[in-house]
């Protein structure tokens, strides 16, 4: 029986030939369809689309939770054929392509929530359409993700098309913008044709209507990079405004790229902070007060609680001195917390006791030992205030709004998939880290590239002059050259030599992703030389010949011998380097690969045997001569693992210790989410919790509800419980940072830093959950302030005094000022054109 599959038989491992197997009679039922949908007018199709996702959407209704999952599981499984014939039929009308057999199959893996590892130029764009669409059927949206906004842009415009014509919505967010796919404004088939010529490396904006977040996530399909998902997450978890917050579920994700996304970048965590200034001058402010307060008459001080209480006269003063005329209002409530803190500071920690002042920090001293303990810091703001206190410097150059890994953000989906054209080689971090299979699919057309043996040199000048006399021959040659290399510098280095050798060239830096996504398109063309870092033109095809080479155009290039990719030096990482000679040889193309590398190479100089060098010291070898030896490979390859061993060992260690806060983060957001929504539930509980602590609060709290109205104290202490938690939570961020630094000083007494980690940030959560509840009773206990200072306001909507929650960062800011307009829009400037057709200076943004 043939598989209709011509290269599986022979190149591929077992394990992945009987997955692939397997969805054989799957693949048929998808092609079965194909005569009857080719016959629908394109209205008819569009009707079918949208009734299948009706169909879905029903059979889904009133289903919640685990038994949502599951049925949807197994609806869309039924439908699968269906749906995917109906993306072939859409694109082979709008895209003039058809997924061939081994695309449908990559598509199938990633609807199951794998891996799919296809080569570079297999079509994973066009792959991916097939598992997003039949996600997206049952209304929960799909997110794929990209490398960078570009490509997202790109992809969107690309590939909207196939979904319109389905009847689904598609969405881009970008870094300060956010699109919709729309083509109902396109005049002409003008727009149509360039989308059908360059659309692979360029934009056609026309397609792209600016809108909300919020409208984009509302989207069936939202096209993003993985900063733009997760900062989102984080915004709407640090957000007051349930109107603003913009992220639906976190449903199905597509991840192009994936080993780029997840491994290369899950080293560092994303963070969103805040510049502290503010607050530092807080603490001194607070500092100040605390001073002038007196003991017994201010405020009462219980030294076995070892806590403090401010009287009527004590706040008074405070407030006198703030300029305020109520802290316990929703705009003083924060204030509450510093100042009693601030109070604690200057009452109950007493230096060369509680703590020693050495080179201007803080230092804790233990209560038990005695004994010093650098690094570590007080929870909830103390430490602050003690450094305050002693006038010392405030340890807090910018305050962590939010954090969280990749490797976190990204296990949030309810299925995640992915697909990359190297991935084998991280196969086992995929599965520990994220439960991910890799399954390598097989090329549609048989592989036909070759990949030379290294060229090793021991000199790194003689291996430039040895690459660029290389280069200059290949120019002269007629065959494009695509040169990778590791670094900027890197780049100027080898253009340097070039220019030496008078061959013309182009250097990508992956600093302007559009403009180089054009450069790179074009590095297939007859005697192009293009030198590009790792990142630069990622993502976009290089074709024989150019984007829109003819038959005969891209023959001639074969008889060249096709592209050939220079590797300037080998990679840290196996996989990078293998993404690198993936861009010669596309869907079967003729392709030559060759790495020049350098005895004085940073991998070389740090891994290799030093036997290597003097060996070739010894033999006399020229330093541009190079020698081929398996010594040296084999030298070379060990020390790539070793690397990639011990980066493997810094991202699990990143995410051992995020995982702890983890944790943490979601009890803390659920809480939060649930304030935010109005949960009538959060309430009450708290309440309860509370009044379990105090029971006198019980007959305080009915009291006031009688006397305010129940609603309004719920409301008031919703408010009031958003306050608290996001100033207690950031200053649990802070300490957990500091703890981290902290338990790693501590790692020499043969203790584990990660079991102490744990141990200590369970505490310090424990006792922000004290600190919380203790500041919501003393609120309760105030709430008449509250009410008061309140009524002397006009009955202004409670939310809106509620300050807004910082932004990320400047430039994340979406309000940043500029008017917002489509292009197909008409111009702000008034003149009566449309954006794009105006010429006015003043809305110049609008046009790109
Ligand atoms: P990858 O992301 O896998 O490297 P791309 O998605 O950039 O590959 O696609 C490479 C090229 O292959 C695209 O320019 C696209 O036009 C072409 N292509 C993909 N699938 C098909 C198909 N089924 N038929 C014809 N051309 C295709
Ligand atoms: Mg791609």
């Amino acid at each position: 029986m043939s598989l209709g599959i011509p290269f599986l038989e022979k190149f591929f491992p077992d394990e992945s030939k009987k997955t692939i197997k397997k969805l054989l009679p799957l693949v048929d039922k998808v092609f079965s369809y194909e005569e009857e949908l080719k016959a629908l007018s394109d209205e008819e199709l569009k009707e079918r689309g949208l009734s299948l996702k009706k169909e879905v959407i029903g059979r889904l209704e009133g289903k919640e939770g685990d038994e949502l999952k599951y049925e949807e599981k197994k609806v869309l499984h039924e439908v699968l054929p269906l749906a995917f014939a109906l993306v072939r039929e859409s694109s082979r009308r709008t895209l003039h392509m058809m997924h061939y057999r081994v695309q449908v199959i990559g598509g199938i893996l990633l609807h199951e929530g794998n891996i799919s590892e296809m080569r570079t130029g297999e079509g994973k764009t066009l792959v991916a359409t097939l598992p997003a669409y039949l996600n997206a059927l049952s209304g929960r949206g799909v997110h794929v993700v990209t490398v960078n906004d570009y490509l997202s842009r790109r992809d969107a415009v690309w590939m909207g098309q196939v979904f319109d014509a389905l009847g689904l919505t598609v969405s881009v967010i970008n870094h300060q913008s956010s699109y919709l796919y729309d083509s109902t404004e396109i005049e002409d088939k003008s727009e149509d044709k360039e989308r059908d010529d360059v659309g692979s490396y360029k934009i056609v904006y026309d397609y792209l209507k600016p809108c909300t977040r919020q409208e984009a996530y509302l989207a069936d399909i939202t096209y993003g990079t993985n900063n733009e998902f997760g900062f989102d997450y984080l915004r709407d978890n640090i957000g007051y405004n349930k109107e603003q917050l913009s992220q639906r579920v976190h449903h199905y994700a597509i991840v192009d790229e994936i080993d780029s996304i997840l491994i290369d970048e899950a080293r560092t965590p994303l963070i969103i902070s805040a510049p502290a200034q503010e607050s530092s001058e807080m603490y001194v402010t607070f500092a100040k007060i605390a001073r002038t307060l007196i003991r017994d008459e201010d405020y009462a001080v219980d030294e076995k609680q070892r806590a403090i209480t401010l009287t009527e006269q004590g706040i008074n003063k405070a407030e006198e001195m703030l300029g305020i005329s109520n802290i316990y209002s929703v705009e003083g409530m924060k204030y509450v917390h510093h100042l009693e803190t601030a109070v604690r500071a200057e009452a109950l920690f007493v230096p060369e006791r509680e703590y020693v002042v050495r080179d201007g920090e803080v230092i804790i001293v233990d209560e038990f030992t005695g004994r010093m303990q650098p690094g570590r810091r007080w929870s909830d703001g103390l430490h602050q205030a003690v450094e305050a206190k002693e006038g010392v410097k405030i340890e807090q150059e910018s305050r962590t709004l939010a954090s969280i890994t990749f490797q976190n953000y990204f296990r949030f989906y309810e299925k995640l998939s992915g697909m990359t054209g190297t991935a084998e080689t991280s196969k086992e971090e995929f599965y520990k880290v994220y439960g991910l299979v890799v399954t390598p699919v097989p090329t549609h057309n048989p592989i036909n590239r070759t990949d030379h043996p290294d060229l090793i040199f021991q000199t790194e000048k003689g291996k430039w002059q040895a690459l660029a006399r290389k280069v200059k021959e290949l120019h002269e040659k007629g065959q494009p050259v695509l040169i990778g290399t590791i670094s900027i510098e890197k780049n100027e280095a080898i253009s340097k030599y070039l220019e030496r050798e008078g061959v013309p060239h182009s250097v990508l830096n992956a600093k302007n992703h559009e403009k180089e996504g054009e450069i790179i398109a074009n590095a297939g063309l007859r005697g192009a030389v293009t030198i590009a870092t790792n990142m630069a033109g990622r993502g976009v095809d290089i074709k024989l010949g150019g984007p829109n080479a003819t038959e005969s155009e891209k023959e001639e290039i074969i008889a060249l011998g096709g592209l050939f990719v220079i590797g300037t030096e080998r990679h840290e990482a196996r996989r990078i380097d293998n993404q690198l000679r993936g861009r010669s040889g596309r869907q079967g193309d003729k392709g030559e690969t060759q790495f020049f590398v350098s005895l004085e190479d940073d991998l070389m100089r740090v891994f290799g045997s030093e036997n290597i060098k003097n060996m070739m010291g010894r033999f006399g070898i020229p330093e541009d001569e190079p020698i081929e030896s398996r010594l040296v490979s084999r030298a070379l390859e060990g020390a790539q693992e070793k690397i990639e061993g011990f980066h493997f060992d810094t991202r699990k260690h990143t995410l051992q210790y995020d995982d702890v806060l983890n944790h943490q983060r979601t009890s803390i957001y659920n809480k939060r989410r649930r304030i935010l929504f109005g949960d009538e539930e959060i309430v009450v509980e708290v309440f309860a919790e509370l009044t379990t602590l105090k029971p006198e609060l019980e007959a305080l709290i009915q009291e006031k509800e009688n006397q305010y109205g129940k609603g309004a104290v719920h409301h008031i202490f919703r408010i009031m419980m958003l306050q608290v938690i996001d100033t207690l939570w950031m200053e649990h961020l802070d300490q957990m940072e500091h703890l981290r630094s902290s338990v790693n000083l501590r790692a020499y007494g043969q203790r584990d830093p990660l079991v102490e980690y744990k141990k200590e940030g369970l505490r310090a959560f424990r006792s922000l959950e004290v600190t919380l509840k203790n500041e919501l009773m003393t609120f309760l206990e105030n709430i008449d302030g509250f009410f008061a200072s309140q009524q002397a306001r006009a009955q202004a909507d409670f939310v809106q005094v509620i300050p807004e929650a910082p932004s990320p960062d400047k430039n994340a800011s979406l309000q940043d000022g500029k008017v917002k307009a489509g292009r197909n829009d008409p111009c702000p400037c008034g003149n009566g054109k449309k954006v794009k057709k105006c010429d006015c200076e003043e809305y110049k943004y609008l046009r790109n």
